[in-house]
């Protein structure tokens, strides 16, 4: 029987039935449904991938008073209900997204602005190697993260604000 691989690099969008069943619980604790809005469209409308602190100062110009843990569960629950992802990172605050298509995500280490890039799908035998290597009885998923430098990090110190253009030099 050949592996069944499913490949992703950041999950799916829809989530089943019984996902919803589990999480009906979380759900049902945040019923502030003018914060929660308020919550979904600060990140829809972030220019980056914003962390929960981000998304608090947004909305607290909306909502003089809310506090950051009912932020927290605001995106909770969103996240819960598909309707947003989280984005963990290892070294800092999980990361929110709107964007619920399949992409990967393209990190300058410089700066730390993460932009949306098109999905790459690993082969088969890349996994199988992978599950082969780990004893793993089975690998079927995958979070692609690049690495890179942005084109503002990219530019030459001592040139602020310099227009976009050819490079001093080459390579
Ligand atoms: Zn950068
Ligand atoms: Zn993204």
């Amino acid at each position: 029987m050949p592996l069944i691989v499913i490949i992703t690099s950041y999950g799916k969008g829809r989530r089943t039935e019984q996902d919803g069943d589990a999480l009906s619980g979380a759900m049902a604790k945040f019923r502030n449904t003018k914060q929660k809005a308020a919550v979904l469209a600060a990140v829809r409308r972030a220019p980056h991938h914003p962390d929960a602190r981000w998304v608090y100062e947004e909305v607290s110009r909306e909502i003089p008073g809310i506090s950051l843990g009912t932020v927290y569960r605001a995106l909770a629950s969103l996240t819960a209900e598909g309707l947003i992802r989280e984005y963990p990172q290892a070294d800092g605050p999980a990361l929110y997204d709107a964007n619920l298509e399949d992409h990967s995500h393209l990190r300058c280490r410089r700066c730390g602005r993460i932009v949306d890039v098109p999905t790459v799908e690993l082969p088969a035998e890349a996994l199988e190697a992978i599950r082969r290597a780990s004893g793993f009885a089975r690998v079927d998923q995958v979070f692609l993260e690049f690495g890179g430098i942005c084109d503002a990090c990219a530019q030459p110190a001592g040139s602020p604000g310099a227009a976009p253009g050819e490079p001093e030099h080459n390579g």
